[in-house]
């Protein structure tokens, strides 16, 4: 069935065209020396054609409509609360769905899987706990990158992973929080194996991102070694810069 409305999806106009067209050939022979009959065939064919038209418009309508209604469309962000860092994540499509996974990366560790079963209902927020690796015994600044599994009667998948950085306390308690990786990001030069550049992490929207970046600032490291210049290699004069620059984040708390 499936398949049959694909091939109808794909060739319909053109079946239909050649039917259609076999069709007003046969009229024309039966009724060519009736020119009543033969106009009287002719309109017929022509409002056959138009309601299946119509039909057909109605149809691919009604297909975006349902799969509109039952994608998963989900927010999700990182707030403080007492001295702790949560998810909340919100459900702003029409259909309700399960947190089946939460996947954390820190830079030291590979990915830290939670297995979260946790039901967001349309137009709801949830919140869940964040592994407490991400700021106990973390001095000063904890950059991480969330992604969430997720799954529905008609849906599953993955949300894009999200990165966020971590100002920790002195008592391991989560002073600030911010979008992105505000961390500095040391990278070796792999001619020389020289620790040879601070990379820029401006923009980067999770880790996935930041290594791309990487690798683009390791092969300018390598083609200028001993010099090791490259368009994203910090330099003090730029992150003195840029903290100017930086307006205050809105850090969500309750
Ligand atoms: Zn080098």
């Amino acid at each position: 069935m499936e398949t049959a409305r694909k091939v109808l999806g794909k060739h319909g106009p053109t079946l239909l065209v050649l039917g259609l067209g076999a069709c007003a050939l046969a009229f024309f022979l039966l009724y060519w020396s009736d020119p009543v009959n033969f106009l009287a065939a002719l309109i017929l064919v022509g409002i056959t054609w138009e309601y299946v038209r119509i039909n057909q418009k109605s149809l691919s309508l009604q297909q975006a409509q349902w799969e509109q209604q039952n994608r998963v469309v989900l927010r999700f962000g990182v707030k403080r609360y007492q001295g702790r860092a949560q998810l909340w994540v919100a459900n702003i499509g029409k259909t309700d769905f399960l947190i089946t996974e939460v996947l954390v990366r820190m830079k030291s560790e590979n990915k830290i899987l939670r297995n979260e079963r946790r039901i967001v209902g349309s137009g709801s927020r949830e919140t869940l706990a964040l592994p407490d690796k991400l700021w106990t015994g973390i001095s000063l600044i904890s950059a991480f990158d969330v992604q969430i599994r997720y799954e529905s009667q008609h849906d599953s998948g993955f949300s894009p992973a999200r990165a966020f950085t971590l100002l920790v306390g002195a008592n391991s308690g989560v002073i600030n929080i911010r979008r992105g990786i505000d961390d500095t990001w040391w990278v070796s030069c792999p001619k020389c194996g020289q620790l040879a550049a601070s990379m820029i992490t401006e923009g980067l929207e999770n880790f996935d991102a930041a290594a791309d970046r990487q690798r683009v600032l390791e092969s300018e490291l390598k083609a200028t070694c001993p010099d090791h210049a490259s368009q994203w290699a910090d330099s003090v004069e730029q992150i003195r810069q840029r903290r100017e620059q930086q307006k205050p984040e809105a850090v969500e708390e309750d």
